[in-house]
């Protein structure tokens, strides 16, 4: 891997140095191991801990098929769907690898006792398989994470629609929390060249899955003037969905459960605020019961805020805790964007205040490539920023995962796996001096 990592910091790309580089016939990966899934039986989910779970194992480099691509991994970060599948839940992700590898076998590669996780990653390409020409060896990428085979007339015209959908290194193996990772080449996808490695790596899914959610029109297709309520503002999610709200002339209000969270909204340009712990919101009584009173409090706060407005879109991801509030809140003829459940899947709400207020529920999941491509060109022209609170190097993945399991991260922890140290990877220092100073410019108003 020592050869690899020197070509990449050397600066000098060209395909005939990358493809002349011999492959290592192992790599070091972040796994979960298919006989522990039983390890966390019978706990709750807060206290099962993914430092426990969570492994760095020498594998061995999978084959690269037809229209693949074996990337070198600079970097990765860590997504929710990592701590889902560090705790086993809902389920277990071996029963993906397993309906998977049934397919064909290609696919049968995925089927393996051990799951190699991560579902984003910036680095240069290794090798590329038979029929990939978009593509070269030495290219800086960076890959989105939906995994499609398209064999099928549904899939053609919005690919999240395909029924062999994928989230890779979820629902696929040999995922980005490695060395090395292996993806379809339709899922790269330029690494910005003013950002360092473990900066690249960290919008890609959450950046995706906010922009399908909120600009596409798959999704909310929120305009100029919207107004929209952003859950989580200070995490993965909320964190891109709080800029692309600002960056398109909308007005996000932001709720976060603490002064810090706050003021890391305020200083992206955030000016509607709410800390949910602070004013105490309790939208259910006991499991079984919400609360209706709290919701109209809860309004009655986005109310006082905005000068009288009620939130266009709502943007939500918490779930069964918030869903009943969410639908209340949105406005005649508003929009709950939803896209998970962190809390409950199992949701409840008021079907009155939907119905009678023609107000809409969409669900949306990911980002098909077109989509993923436009939120990375938002990156790549310096629009987005990634939100980067703390990055781990590869040994220490299982610690990144707790911290985001616990809700103690803001923004997106990254992981470095081939870089050796952070601040690499910047190709254009011009650019990203000019990119940080716009930056610096929209929040200073
Ligand atoms: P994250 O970085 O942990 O951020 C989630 C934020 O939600 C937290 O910062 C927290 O903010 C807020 N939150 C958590 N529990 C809450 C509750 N009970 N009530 C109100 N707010 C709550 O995670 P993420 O990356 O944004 O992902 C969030 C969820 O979306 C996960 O379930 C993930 O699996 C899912 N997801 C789905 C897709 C998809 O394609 N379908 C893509 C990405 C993520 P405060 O505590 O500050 O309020």
């Amino acid at each position: 891997m020592r050869a690899v990592v020197d070509a990449i910091l050397s600066g000098d790309h060209s395909a005939a140095v990358f493809a002349a580089l011999p492959v290592p016939s192992s790599y070091r990966a972040v796994t979960v191991h298919k006989d522990e899934v039983g390890m966390f039986a019978g706990m709750a989910r807060a206290d099962k801990d993914p430092r426990k779970s969570l492994h760095v194992d020498e594998v061995p480099v999978p084959e690269v098929g037809p229209g693949e691509a074996l990337v070198a991994v600079m970097a990765g970060s860590v997504n929710y769907n990592t701590v889902w599948s560090s705790v086993f839940e809902p389920v277990p992700t071996f029963g993906f690898l397993e309906r998977y590898g049934r397919i064909s076998p290609l696919t049968a590669r995925h089927d393996l006792p051990y799951h190699v996780l991560g579902s984003d990653l910036a680095g240069v390409v290794l090798r590329t398989g038979p029929g990939v020409n978009a593509w070269k060896p030495g290219d800086e990428v960076v890959a989105h994470c939906l995994s499609v085979e398209l064999e099928h007339p549904d899939g053609h015209d919005d690919t999240l629609l395909d029924p062999e959908q994928r989230i890779w290194g979820f629902e696929t193996n040999f995922g980005g929390l490695a060395e090395l990772a292996l993806v379809k080449a339709n899922q790269l996808m330029p690494k910005a060249a003013h950002l360092t490695w473990e900066e690249a790596a960290a919008p890609g899914l959450v950046n995706s899955t906010a922009y399908r959610q909120l600009v596409s029109r798959n999704g909310a297709g929120m305009k100029l003037g919207d107004l929209v309520l952003v859950w989580g503002a200070g995490g993965g999610l909320g964190s891109y969905a709080t800029q692309l709200v600002l960056a398109s002339g909308a007005t996000p209000v932001c709720v976060v459960s603490s002064a810090e969270k706050a003021r890391l909204c305020r200083e992206s340009g955030a000016e509607l605020v709410v800390d949910r712990r602070a004013e105490g919101y309790r939208f259910w009584r006991d499991e079984r019961t919400q609360d209706p009173k709290e919701w109209r409090r809860f309004g009655a706060r986005i109310r006082e805020l905005t000068g009288g407005r009620d939130p266009d879109i709502v943007f939500e991801h918490p779930g069964r805790e918030t869903f009943g509030a969410s639908v209340y809140v949105a406005r005649r003829g508003g929009t709950v964007v939803t896209c998970a459940s962190t809390s409950g899947f199992l949701h409840e709400f008021d079907n009155r205040y939907l119905w009678m207020n023609l107000k809409r529920v969409v669900g949306s999941h990911f980002a098909n490539y077109r989509e993923a491509w436009e939120a990375n060109e938002l990156i790549r022209r310096g629009l987005i920023h990634p939100t980067l609170s703390r990055t781990y190097p590869l040994e220490e993945t299982g610690r990144a995962v707790y911290e985001v399991h616990r809700n103690l991260h803001h923004g997106k922890v990254g992981v470095l796996a081939l870089a050796p140290r952070e601040g690499l990877g910047v190709r254009d220092p011009g650019l990203r001096a000019a990119r940080l100073e716009a930056i610096n410019r929209f929040r200073a108003g």
